[in-house]
């Protein structure tokens, strides 16, 4: 299909340019276009077009070529052959996705600014380096807390220009996205929101590193589609949140599932965190899942907190208090070196 990457060329490790720009030459002389993906070690080139054109001999025994990899997923650029190396996205001053294990807390909605100024200063104070606050909430219930909007974008500015803090916010239109820019350092794609194909294409074209939480009734290849969506727009910024999804099971908010980690791994070189406030709904079961989840591989955890939980006005039953909060990332950061990470 014209447009797709259908396969990806890989170079011998330490080709040198002159061959690479060899390999680029031959394919576009084809009339196809190429994509290149430099790593440390390794370059892929992308073949995008009509892959017919393509006589694949020419080109296995062009100099530093190594091997000639189909691509027959519908995710190409956020998919792991393409890019082998795992990616790192970098969110303000942090880098999700590196050494070191990301923690992004804070809560549900922004509230007001003493609210959202204790709980910043509480979580960096616990080590956390990126604040999250809703200022779009999409409620189940139209009744329900609805958000500050763009007094909430403010608030959420407020209190990372007095912790040094990065800010993560939930967009939830392309009004809200125009507002978000001027604020944050990363965007949130909600779980409702994860195949609203042009509010993704919107969020892509900022640039700005976007937080995609999985649909939850999303599968995996659907969920890295969407991711695709971003990156198709030039933004490779993309880092994934497995929040839970819907099944049988009613004890809790959702089922986390921990699988989707390595699976990702696997599948994709972006960025996974995950989020066990919205998958539990559960308080007490945050503090088990967050340590699981360091287990598994991802690369940080979205954790809801707030100073008074049972005043929220949206998730206060899943948000933990400052005291739980800093007690769970003196544990984690007792056991993150054992997962080859830093907190
Ligand atoms: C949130 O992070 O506040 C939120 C609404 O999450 P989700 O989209 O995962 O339900
Ligand atoms: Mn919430």
């Amino acid at each position: 299909m014209t447009g797709d990457i259908n396969m990806i060329i890989v170079m011998k490790p330490g080709a040198s340019e002159a061959s690479i720009k060899n390999v680029k030459q031959i394919v576009e002389n084809k009339g196809l276009q190429t994509h290149i993906s430099s790593g440390q070690e390794v370059t892929v080139i992308g073949v995008i077009g009509d892959k017919s054109k393509l006589e694949q001999g020419n080109i296995e025994i062009a100099p530093e070529v190594d091997k000639i990899v189909p691509v027959t997923e519908s995710y190409k650029l956020s998919n792991r052959k393409f890019h082998p190396e795992s990616s790192k996205i970098k969110v303000g001053n942090t880098i999700i996705g590196g050494d070191e294990f990301t923690i992004m807390s804070g809560p549900c909605s922004v509230e007001s600014e003493e609210q959202i100024l204790q709980t910043a200063f509480a979580i960096k104070k616990a080590g956390a380096q990126i604040l999250r606050g809703g200022a779009y909430k999409p409620r189940t219930s139209p009744y329900a807390f609805q958000g500050l909007e763009e007094r909430g974008l403010q608030l959420m500015k407020e209190a990372k220009d007095a912790t040094g803090l990065n800010i993560v916010c939930e967009v939830t239109s392309l009004e809200a996205i125009e507002s978000a820019v001027k604020y944050v350092d990363m965007l949130q794609i909600g779980t409702r929101n994860m195949q609203n194909f042009y509010l993704l294409k919107e969020a892509g074209k900022t640039g700005l590193p976007i937080l995609l939480k999985r649909g939850m009734a999303a599968t995996i290849d659907e969920w890295l589609n969407a991711a695709e969506y971003i990156m198709a727009e030039g933004n490779p910024n993309v880092v994934l949140c497995e929040r839970g999804i819907r099944t049988f099971e009613t004890a809790t908010r959702n089922t986390l599932d921990l699988s989707a980690v390595p699976v990702i791994k696997q599948k994709s070189h972006l960025p996974i965190i995950v989020d066990p406030s919205h998958a539990t709904g559960v308080r007490d079961y945050v503090a088990p899942l967050s340590k699981a989840s360091l287990a598994v591989g991802a690369d940080g955890l979205m954790i809801e907190s707030h100073p008074d939980p049972k005043t929220a006005l949206s998730d206060g039953p899943q948000s933990l208090t400052f005291d739980q909060f800093e007690e769970l990332m003196g544990e984690l950061k007792t056991i993150a070196p054992l997962f080859k990470k830093t907190l």
